[in-house]
């Protein structure tokens, strides 16, 4: 423990972020420079708990006291190797988690938690800056060749602990971009695109070999990866989103979230899109359908290309705290920690422009004689237990019908389980209930040799989750293919999977 009285004199204080009216314009990362003593301040607030219940939080188990001392102390490499012990890509995690590990922390019972997530980016950065991040090549190869299936955190963190354990990788990837959904899917103003390539040439530099554009299934078929390989690693991520099959759907101007959110971060990688293919928000009035992640993700960049008016509906219950809903209620109590908030959150989007509206069902989309949506027609709804399961229903309230002028309309509702046609189906593996790949308790599908895991296995989930499961499937795979090994697991999938 760094500072014994530091959370008895130091209230939790963030990085700053850049003001609204710069950010808006341009596509950079929101929050400023952190200064190194402000860092070292908020690591003090650390108690070294007995029990640290920080890493009971995150998924990855981060060793989260340990290197809050040694921030604190100012030693830096020593707190990226703590760091790197548990988790391959703390520069993304660092910018993008949701931090479970934050409302776990001790000190949330009756005051704000430690600001675990931009320490860690801190250190990162610093690591990163101070050129202590190197390539860690194998020191001696196996004979082994491993093949990965996607280029997402699962796949990468896969790929990087296998290749370190001495097995030639090879990473196929079916997009030109590497990074998955962190290159395509998330924008830049959350995590610049160059903060993924520095990671992927250090994978490059430790012999990792990519191979992008090829859609395993078509360019490579699954019997040439059985043939050719010794173990398969299917994170392919799930990709079939959630769609909203009411009239009007195939109208002009509403789209996937993630068609528009991948085509701006093509743009910003210099592609370009004829009028046609174009999907923009400039000038438009813009409904965004679906309150998570990647519906705040198409908030930011559509006020980034100027939108006109944004609207985000969600048909789930905004949380009840009619003066502050940010904050925990009653029925979910921060006394029972480390339980996960659920409260209303308020992204760096939101800070940008609000105008959500909870409790809305989208009833059917207005178009005009060309074809183009003009409208967005929705009802009230409330959350009702109907006595046919254990869950409540949503329930039109009769009369409370509205409309909402719309030119673009965004489905970010989530994503149902991965695509099934060429590469799962052609490998034939199992699926559990609702479609995603079953795996055993050692991560393997019902194929032998062949293993998954991240979005592909677990279902639509967070980067973190991603990273864990990568860093697990590789020490089984790693185990099938030479009968133990060094790599190290993540206790949680272990307890997990066990219970499957
Ligand atoms: C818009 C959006 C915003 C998000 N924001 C956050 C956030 O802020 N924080 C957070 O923690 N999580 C966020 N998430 C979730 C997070 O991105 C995912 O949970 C995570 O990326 C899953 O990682 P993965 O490696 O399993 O799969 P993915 O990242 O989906 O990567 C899978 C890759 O596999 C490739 N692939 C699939 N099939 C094939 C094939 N047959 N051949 C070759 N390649 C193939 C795909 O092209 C893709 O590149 C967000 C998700 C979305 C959609
Ligand atoms: S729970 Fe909070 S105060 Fe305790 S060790 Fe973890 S980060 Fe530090």
């Amino acid at each position: 423990m760094g500072k014994v009285t530091g959370f008895k004199e130091e209230g939790r204080e963030l990085p700053s972020r850049r003001p609204v009216e710069e950010r808006v314009h341009d596509w950079k990362e929101v929050y400023n420079e952190w200064p190194d003593k402000d860092a070292r301040t908020q690591a003090s607030r650390c108690m070294d708990c007995g029990v640290p219940f920080c890493n009971y939080g995150c998924p990855l188990g981060n060793l989260i006291p340990d290197w809050n001392d040694l921030v604190y102390r100012g030693e830096w490499e020593r707190a990226i190797a703590q760091l790197h012990s548990t988790n391959n890509f703390p520069e993304f995690t660092g910018r993008i988690c949701p931090a479970p590990c934050e409302p776990a922390c001790t000190l949330s019972i009756n005051q704000d938690p430690i600001t675990i997530e931009m320490i860690e980016k801190k250190i990162s950065e610093k690591a990163w800056d101070s050129g202590f991040i190197k390539p860690e090549p194998p020191v001696k190869h196996t004979d082994k060749k491993v093949a990965v299936v996607g280029s997402g955190p699962a796949g990468l963190a896969a790929a990087q602990q296998l290749n370190r354990a001495g097995h030639l990788v090879t990473l196929f990837e079916r997009n030109s971009y590497l990074g998955g959904l962190m290159a395509l899917g998330i924008p830049d103003f959350k995590l610049e695109k160059k903060i993924v390539e520095r990671r992927l040439d250090q994978m490059r530099a430790e012999g990792v070999e990519f191979r992008v554009n090829t859609n395993v299934g078509v360019d490579v078929t699954v019997d040439q990866l059985k043939s050719d390989y010794d173990s398969v690693i299917l994170t392919g991520g799930s990709t079939v989103p959630r769609d909203l099959p009411v009239p009007g759907r195939s109208l002009n101007g509403v789209h996937f979230a993630m068609d528009y959110l991948t085509q701006q971060n093509l743009r910003g990688r210099g592609e370009e899109f004829s009028p046609e293919e174009t999907i923009s928000a400039e000038g438009k009035n813009v409904i965004i359908i679906g309150g998570g992640d990647t519906g705040a993700d198409c908030l930011g960049t559509s006020h980034r290309q100027g939108a006109a008016k944004t609207t985000q509906i969600e048909i789930l219950d905004r949380p009840i705290a009619p003066l502050k809903p940010e904050e925990r209620q009653l029925d979910n109590p921060k006394f029972v920690w480390p339980e996960y908030p659920t409260v209303l959150r308020i992204t760096a989007a939101h800070e940008e422009g609000d105008n959500r509206d909870f409790d809305v069902m989208t009833t059917d989309f207005v178009g005009d004689d060309e074809g183009n949506v003009t409208e967005l027609r929705a009802v009230r709804i409330e959350w009702k237990s109907m006595g046919t399961g254990p869950r409540p229903s949503p329930v039109p309230i009769e009369g409370s019908e509205f409309t909402l002028k719309a030119d673009l309309v965004l489905l970010a509702m989530g994503f149902l389980h991965p695509q099934h046609q060429g590469l799962l189906d052609d490998f034939g593996v199992d699926y559990d209930g609702v479609g995603n790949v079953k795996i055993d308790v050692n991560m393997m599908t019902s194929i032998p040799g062949v293993f998954s895991a991240g979005d592909m296995q677990r279902g639509q989930s967070l980067v973190v989750h991603a990273i864990a499961g990568g860093r697990a499937v590789a020490r089984f795979a790693d185990e099938h293919m030479m009968g133990s090994s060094k790599l190290p697991g993540v206790k949680r999938y272990f307890r997990q999977l066990a219970t499957v």
